[in-house]
């Protein structure tokens, strides 16, 4: 038996291998990262990391031991090919490995922009622990920061660098912040609440060169020939997906990894998951790839079960959680074509129901978690009408309730 081989030691990967173990796998289990440190969680590094004494050991996913007691071989180094007709894996610097299963766990990367100055000292990204820990440090020293993209890492930088005290801009191309994942009322409140922590925001601007001197940033020109001071610039303009092996062996990709409902690549002995993973959907013809926790929690956990056995196609409700400051904004379900919104609450504290062709599809919170673990805990069994939500004046605690009552009845 040559076992399962993981490529890539992040959130999905991990989990993969855990719940193999926990299902009662006995093969050989391997997983292969790329990077030097034991295995850890990625959403601290642009909020907790970034303040002083966030400590990176706390961050592990798992002890040394876990891995050890479960037979999880960890072997680091960068997978550089897979043979798919002897079905193994090469490793840079290391013996190859041999699989049954190949799971590709390999994520995301920060989008690479062309902008004149991008070498420039105190130019900064982040997707990885050396990545926090270098911002950390340049923070230190900065007086003035200015963030490029108004997504959620950006505004988590954002107001880690404001509760350092250091001046913060951030240049958004579109008209609000957090366009492509929440509504305009949610949009609204979160830029309301960087106003008022003291962050610039501008808006429909982006960078046209980053100027410096002596090999060291001093600010940011914009289209609009707008020049934003700066000491440090941190490009938060999005991810793509980390494909190119992938690619290289020949499976499907396009903006990700190609993979079917069961997250099957287009070799059946090879799944994708996590933010690498693009699934298609041929029934609805959706093609989605996702960028969080639950989501490569729920693919790792699904990968397993899929190589013990499982038969039935993938399905979770996604959700997400970003803490910028003291605002908490979560969110569940797709809000996709979304044709209504109907707010709930008030402007420090409110819900926004998000209702497509009458049924609701996405509940966004803003400060909000009763009624985000609520809306949860709902979605993940019914998608109630427009008129349930009415008559039940929108109390999501109520309807789940119901719900759960109703599924412990059948059972
Ligand atoms: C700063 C930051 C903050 C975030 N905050 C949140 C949040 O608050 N809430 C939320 O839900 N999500 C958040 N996310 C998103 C979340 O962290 C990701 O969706 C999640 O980490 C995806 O897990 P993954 O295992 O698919 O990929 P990753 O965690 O990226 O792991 C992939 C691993 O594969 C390795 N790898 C890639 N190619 C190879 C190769 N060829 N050989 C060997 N190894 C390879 C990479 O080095 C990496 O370690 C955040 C992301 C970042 C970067």
């Amino acid at each position: 038996m040559r076992g399962v081989v993981v490529i890539g030691a992040g959130h999905a990967g991990v989990e993969a291998a855990a719940s193999l173990r926990a299902g009662g796998y006995n093969g050989p289990v391997t997983v292969v990262g790329a990077e030097r440190h034991l295995p850890y969680q990625r959403p601290p590094l642009s909020k907790e990391m970034l303040h002083d004494g966030g400590d990176p050991d706390a961050l592990s996913l798992r002890a040394e031991a876990f891995f050890e007691d479960r037979r999880i071989v960890l072997r680091h180094g960068l997978a550089l090919d897979i043979d798919r007709a002897a079905q193994l894996v090469h490793i840079a610097g290391d013996r190859p490995v041999a699989y049954d299963h190949l799971v590709l766990a390999t994520g995301a990367a920060p989008r690479r922009i062309e902008l004149p100055g991008r070498s420039l000292r105190g130019v900064a990204e982040l997707r990885t622990l050396d990545d926090a820990l270098a911002l950390r440090a340049s923070l230190v020293g900065a007086r003035r920061v200015v963030v490029l993209g108004g997504g959620f890492i950006g505004m988590e930088v954002a107001s880690a660098a404001r509760k350092r005290g250091v001046e913060v801009s951030v240049v958004e191309l579109g008209d609000r912040l957090l366009r492509r994942a929440v509504c305009p009322p949610v949009s609204a409140a979160v830029a309301a609440h960087h106003r008022a922590e003291g962050v610039g925001l501008w808006f429909g601007e982006h960078a046209t060169e980053l100027i410096g001197d002596a090999g060291h940033v001093t600010g940011v020109r914009t289209a609009s020939g707008r020049v934003l001071p700066a000491d440090l610039v941190v490009l938060g303009v999005g991810a793509t997906a980390e494909d190119g092996l992938a690619h290289r062996a020949g499976l499907a990709t396009d903006g990700g990894v190609l993979v079917d409902r069961w997250l099957a690549t287009s070799d059946p002995r090879i799944v994708a998951i996590g933010d690498c993973a693009v699934v298609c959907d041929p029934s609805t013809g959706t093609r989605r790839r996702l960028e969080s926790i639950q989501n490569a929690t729920d693919h790792g956990r699904y990968a397993a079960a899929r190589i013990l056995g499982e038969k039935r196609p993938y399905y979770a409700v996604p959700w997400f959680w970003s803490n910028q400051g003291s605002l908490r904004l979560q969110l569940v379900g797709m809000a996709e074509e979304v044709d209504q919104f109907v707010v709930r609450g008030d402007e420090s504290r409110f819900s926004v129901f998000c209702l497509r062709n009458a049924r609701l599809t996405a509940v966004e919170s803003v400060n909000d978690p009763g009624t985000h673990m609520a809306a949860r805990r709902l979605l993940e069994r019914v998608t109630p009408s427009e008129a349930e939500l009415v008559a039940a004046d929108y109390d999501v605690r109520a309807l789940a309730r119901r719900a759960m009552a109703r599924e412990t009845a059948v059972a």
